[in-house]
């Protein structure tokens, strides 16, 4: 037996040598599914299937490339590199950029990022003269979003009456204009957002037999991991892929499904058996990860969903410590508790930094967490916020280069046709896009000839001499790599000497960012091959653009660093760590307020947490404050009722922080100075739930991963996708 076999179980063995013919593999958390996943694929190399007929699809990038790594390290060979491993959206973007002109796109298309969309929705908004207060870009680019994923196309959407009465019904009758025009500009720019790699990637595979049969011969073996999480589009692709050889592996939890909000449904896995007739699966019930304590909250917990597929889960592992649970009185209190604790635990047990996550519900509540570790002097790392190409210098710098692969590339043309400033103003600009729109032309081709277009003087010479630069830096494209070319644009531009000459703390900041920028663009031509996208010396500067677009703000950190994780409970799927910290137990929190129209939004969020207590191995901290600021006010909140589904023998109570340890009274008493803040009459009892009006206001106002106006919408595959944040909430 190959040696990597021997370290697994019965089962785990069947489904990796289980190499044709479509198989599922259902199973709970830490049972080795993407364990399996990675051993397949190398057992399916050892066999002497080509690396290059292998698809393996994963959510985030970070597990695609830990993927690699792993059946590299099993192979001991460099094979691994030409194996199509990434997320959706890089392996699609991939093979888009390959075969985009048959759908009418130029192969160096631009994808836009969220912010890029976002600009195209508001302008086309405006010209259809409705009002960008009403129609919120963020809303509608959501709807927008949520129709792509469900493969609604503009005039499917125009004529559904289901669609158009949900529309009227909050309000927007003219989503669905609006979502026609942003889908036919950024067809004029030249320009995908993330949706449209799947959804005009489904098209091409559609529409183009000779493609389909092509990309079903070449991938001859595909694989899913966290298949509960696929959304429509997604599904389709896979089933037409899958279609001719029926090679198909896919493996999922539908007890860790936490997209819905996305389109994701647990369907898929239900139809799975039903687009297959043959389809063997396999349930895998050994749970290698966690300890005995944490897995049996585990299941008592996800036992409470009535939507769940039965499964059975045990471990062999020691029993472990028993589940903390901890109460403070405010969220301050929390970060307090856990810097201490972290620092206890590195002091009397030997943890790192690095075994530590601290997870959330949402964003926000990361602050207090990160305040208290700065106190403390723990390093940390903080997943989720602005990626570093998400800055202005970044973004103008990359602007330039867009431009010079894609000249239709509007949005980008917008944010540098001016910048550094050049004497085109805002009147010459929307003069150009006037034109553009009149003419059904791109802005770029009036600007190429902008005397015809009657600009004069002044501005006419600052045109012709961007547009002759501009041409320029494209002369370069076919001979010089993606860092020359790079380089050569900030000096000619003066872009980077006007950073270099801002001396102010942020100027210094931008400038260095800039230099980063160019770093690495350098790294990237250096390095043989690229991994991202396992292109074998593609160093253009289109590669180069198509990879970073797709990075998201978690692969630019190192997940080795010796830093305590910080994470939301979505960005934390299908990793594992030694200790893990869960806050914010509280409800209207966790479950969050949104979350509680339904049961299926509520289990939704029972699934979180499940997903949350198993991702520990060993210690598992659960805490809640009594009082915590959300929005400028003092919000006070009961446990969270998952924390009551926790059979007590599993708990050890504590109470840290804060004022007179009070373990007795669940609310605690404080200081009376405390008791104020928290709005409690002066000696008396605390407020009740009901007698604190502005909670459920405050409570709906949460931010969190939910887009606000889908969070009520019936239809749960109406929702939107996005890959900087599809793994992390
Ligand atoms: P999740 O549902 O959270 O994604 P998973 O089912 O994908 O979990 P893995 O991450 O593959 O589980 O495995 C969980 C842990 O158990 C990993 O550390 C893995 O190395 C280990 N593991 C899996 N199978 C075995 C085995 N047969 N022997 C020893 N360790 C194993
Ligand atoms: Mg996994």
């Amino acid at each position: 037996m190959n040696d990597y076999l021997k370290g697994l179980n019965e089962r785990q063995r069947e489904a990796v040598m289980t190499t044709e013919g479509p198989l599922m593999i259902v199973a709970g958390a830490g049972s080795g599914k993407t364990k399996v996943l990675t051993t397949r694929i190398a057992h399916l190399m050892a066999k002497g299937v080509d690396s290059f007929n292998i698809l393996a699809l994963t959510f985030t990038n970070k597990a695609a490339a830990e993927m690699k790594e792993r059946v590299e390290h099993i192979l001991a060979n460099r094979e691994a590199r030409n194996l199509y491993i990434g997320t959706f959206h890089s392996v699609f973007a991939r093979i888009l950029r390959a075969e985009a002109h048959r759908i009418g796109y130029p192969n160096a298309f631009t994808i836009y990022d969220t912010d890029d969309a976002k600009s195209v929705v508001k302008a086309v908004t405006g010209e259809l003269n409705l009002d960008v207060q009403h129609y919120k870009p963020n809303q509608v680019y959501n709807r927008i979003s949520g129709a792509k994923n469900a493969l609604v196309s503009p005039r499917e959407y125009l004529v559904d009456h289901h669609i158009q009465q949900e529309d009227m019904r909050s309000n927007r009758p003219m989503i669905g204009q609006i979502y026609d025009a942003y889908a036919k500009r950024c067809f004029k720019n030249g320009a995908m957002d993330f949706d449209d790699l799947l959804y005009k990637f489904y098209e091409l595979l559609k529409n183009f037999p000779e493609v389909l049969h092509k990309y079903q011969h070449k991938f001859k073996y595909i694989m899913i991991d966290e298949y509960q999480d696929t959304n429509p589009a997604q599904y389709e692709v896979i089933k037409l892929l899958g279609a001719a050889h029926e090679n198909v592996c896919v493996v999922g939890d539908d007890a860790q499904s936490i997209y819905s909000f996305r389109g994701a449904t647990i369907q898929n896995i239900l139809q799975f058996q039903k687009d297959y007739d043959d389809a063997k699966v396999i349930k895998l019930e050994q749970n290698y990860r966690c300890t005995q304590n944490i897995l049996a909250i585990a299941n008592e917990v996800i036992k409470q969903n009535k939507g769940q597929i039965p499964k059975t889960l045990f471990t062999e592992n020691e029993t472990g410590e028993k589940i903390k649970l901890v109460r403070t009185m405010t969220d301050n209190d929390e970060g307090k508790f856990i810097a201490d604790a972290i620092q206890e635990l590195r002091l009397r047990n030997h943890y790192t930094n690095k075994d530590v996550a601290i997870l959330y519900r949402t964003n926000a509540q990361s602050r207090s967490f990160e305040e208290s570790l700065r106190r403390h002097n723990i390093p940390y790392t903080i997943f989720g916020g602005i990626s570093f190409y998400q800055r202005k210098e970044i973004k103008d710098y990359i602007a330039y280069l867009r431009l010079i692969v894609n000249p239709k590339d509007e949005e980008a043309l917008k944010r540098i046709i001016n910048y550094p400033i050049r004497g085109i103003g805002k009147t010459s600009v929307d003069r150009a896009l006037l034109a553009a729109n009149e003419r059904d032309m791109s802005m770029w081709e009036v600007l190429e000839q902008a005397a015809y277009f009657g600009f004069k003087g002044g501005t006419l010479t600052s045109i012709e001499e961007f547009v002759l630069m501009i041409k320029s830096f494209a002369s370069m494209i076919d001979k010089q790599n993606a860092y020359d070319i790079a380089f050569h644009v900030g000096k000619q531009t003066g872009f980077v000497k006007e950073l270099f000459n801002d001396k102010s703390t942020e100027g210094v900041q931008r400038y260095e960012n800039v230099q980063e920028l160019l770093n690495s663009i350098k790294e990237f031509v250096e390095t043989p091959t690229n991994e991202e996208s396992g292109e074998v010396g593609d160093k253009s500067l289109s590669a180069y653009l198509q990879q970073i677009v797709l990075l998201t703000d978690s692969d630019q950190k190192d997940p080795n660093a010796d830093t305590v994780k910080l994470m939301t409970i979505h960005a934390a799927k299908g990793l594992e760590y030694p200790v893990v910290f869960l806050g914010g137990l509280e409800e209207g929190l966790f479950p969050n307020q949104m979350s509680l129209n339904t049961r299926e939004e509520l289990e939704e969020e029972r699934r979180l947490f499940y997903v949350a207590i198993t991702r520990a191995k060993g210690r598992l901290y659960l805490s809640y404050a009594n009082t915590r600021y959300r929005f400028g006010q003092l919000v006070q909140s009961d446990q969270s009722r998952f924390i009551n589904e926790i059979p007590e023998q599993y708990l050890d109570h504590s109470y840290a922080g804060g004022g007179v340890k009070n373990q007795g009274s669940k609310w605690g008493q404080g200081s009376a100075f405390e008791r104020m803040q928290r709005g409690f009459p002066q000696g008396g009892t605390p407020a009740s739930k009901s007698s604190a009006p502005e909670k459920t206001h405050v409570a709906s106002l949460i931010q969190n991963n939910k887009p606000k106006e889908v969070a009520h919408t019936p239809s749960a595959n109406f929702v939107p996708s996005d890959p900087a944040t599809l793994a992390e909430g």
